[in-house]
């Protein structure tokens, strides 16, 4: 398999492919200069390799094999080791953003010297080099991605190092709990004040707060990252596009007055008073006629497993049908708001009976026409899902699933230590769980992970960052 090796210089196309203003080489590593000489011709005739590091210089990029061919004209950055994104000599070439231009920048690069970056290797390299650990790495992926604001605020606290900040302090609990544990297991002749146990259980309830406090918060970083899934589900004609439409305020869907006319899933992506909403509109399809409306009945399904919130809409002007019935049915065991739609009409829905089969959700009568009951039904829907809690515009918010998973591992072992004392077990059993929890913590920030995750973290990453 290919090695990809630390000492290489890599290059890539760092901007999104297509047409734009400008576009950019970026190639980082110890033959950076060299390349640059080779490819770019400065208008003050200086080579590259004698430029100071963070300045910019206007000249042509120029095929010396092909008879100074004038590629074209560019500005070039340079950027000296270590005060570089990876901490390695950089060249970034900006020139005219189309993708012939910039296809064959990058193939004059690649000619003299470098090779093709890897997806994620310039931030991989910032990693190794140590000028960030993961968590730093992995907000960078978190802010290309951002849809929200909240979101990207976060992201850039991350960046700035504040998660890592936090992760440090508990690690100094950690190590300083592991300290004294191996101490007493070590010389237990000097064991003989409780002082250094009472410093030990302190640090472990510290430790544990300050976990806990991180993954309290981490529900509404996954809402803030990916935003709440919300699944809107009802028989065809009640009016799920409508009430689509109202919350996205603009048309999107198709509204008609002929059944079924949402044929697939539709999802959209929209905030409701600050709160990143995945919306999915269901196709109400009930009987499948073929195998393009059972394939809309399969998703229809999976997106109803997957939804944070599920809105059964039905018509309220209508009694309730056996589609209503079957629906109900698929939603029983799910968190549901009932919105009983068209309430500009006379009721003539039995809300009792809903009401006994969905005895843990909430009722509302809205009209999806006039906008009655909306912003009382929006409320609600933000309550539900941040679970009555307000939402918090706290910088250190930990969204990333490997992330929490470690936190949640860390915290396990942190309470199997407290669960020793209590059962008054050796001190080695507790330095044995520290030193577990002081491993999952590693894992978080990077200290601590193998090259297959590592691997796997980065080529999520796009080509060029
Ligand atoms: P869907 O099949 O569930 O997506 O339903 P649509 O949103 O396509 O709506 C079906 C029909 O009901 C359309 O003619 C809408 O104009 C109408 N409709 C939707 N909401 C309301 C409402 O609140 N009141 C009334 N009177 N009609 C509505």
């Amino acid at each position: 398999m290919y090695q990809e090796s630390l000492k290489d210089t890599i290059a890539a196309i760092s901007t999104p492919p297509g047409q734009g203003g400008i576009g950019i080489v970026r190639v980082s590593g110890k033959e950076s200069f060299n390349v640059a000489d080779k490819v770019f011709s400065a208008k003050n005739k200086k080579k590259p390799s004698s430029f100071r590091g963070f300045s910019v210089h206007y000249g042509k990029v120029v095929d010396k094999k092909n008879n100074n061919q004038v590629v074209d004209e560019a500005l070039i950055t340079v950027m000296r080791s270590p005060k570089s994104y990876t901490a390695e000599d950089i060249v970034e070439i900006s020139c005219h953003g189309g993708i012939a231009s910039l296809k064959k920048i990058l193939s004059l690069v690649l000619e003299n010297g470098a090779r093709l970056a890897q997806p994620g290797e310039f931030t991989k390299r910032a990693f190794l080099n140590g000028r960030m650990d993961l968590t730093q790495a992995e907000a960078v992926l978190d802010i290309i991605e951002a849809k929200t604001d909240s979101f990207l605020r976060s992201s850039v606290g991350q960046l700035k190092g504040d998660l890592t900040l936090e992760l440090e302090s508990i690690r100094e609990h950690l190590m300083s709990a592991y300290t004294e544990a191996e101490a007493i297991v070590n010389f237990p002749e000097d064991d003989i004040d409780t002082s250094g146990r009472e410093r030990l259980t302190l640090d472990i309830d510290q430790a544990l707060n300050k976990v806990g406090a991180l993954l309290s918060l981490s529900d509404q970083g996954r809402i803030m990252k990916e935003g709440a899934k919300i699944v809107i589900c009802g028989k065809p004609n009640v009016g799920k596009s409508s009430l689509l439409n109202v919350f996205l305020k603009t048309p999107r869907a198709i509204v008609s007055e002929v059944k079924g006319t949402t044929r697939d899933t539709i999802e959209e992506f929209t905030q409701m008073k600050g709160i990143p909403l995945q919306l999915v509109d269901t196709a109400g399809i009930l009987r499948p006629r073929n195998s393009i409306e059972k394939e809309a009945v399969r998703r229809s399904h999976l997106n109803i497993d997957q939804a944070d919130l599920i809105i059964f809409m039905i018509d309220s002007s209508e009694r309730i049908s056996k589609e209503d019935q079957k629906i109900i049915d698929q939603v029983k065991e799910k968190n549901v708001i009932v919105v009983l739609n068209k309430a500009d009409k006379k009721c003539r829905t039995d809300v009792e009976k809903i009401r006994k089969q969905l005895f843990d959700s909430v009722q509302i009568k809205v009209s999806a026409l006039t906008r009655e009951g909306i912003d009382v039904l929006e409320d609600m829907i933000v309550k539900n899902i941040l679970h009555g809690k307000e939402f918090q515009e706290s910088e250190i918010v930990i969204s990333n699933v490997r992330q929490i998973e470690s936190l949640k591992k860390c915290a396990q072992a942190l309470k199997s230590v407290r669960q020793h004392f209590l059962n008054k077990l050796s001190l080695e059993f507790v330095s044995e769980d520290i030193k577990l929890a002081i491993d999952f913590l590693d894992r978080i920030t990077g200290k601590n992970i193998s090259e297959d995750l590592l691997d796997k973290i980065f080529s999520s990453f796009c080509i060029g960052k």
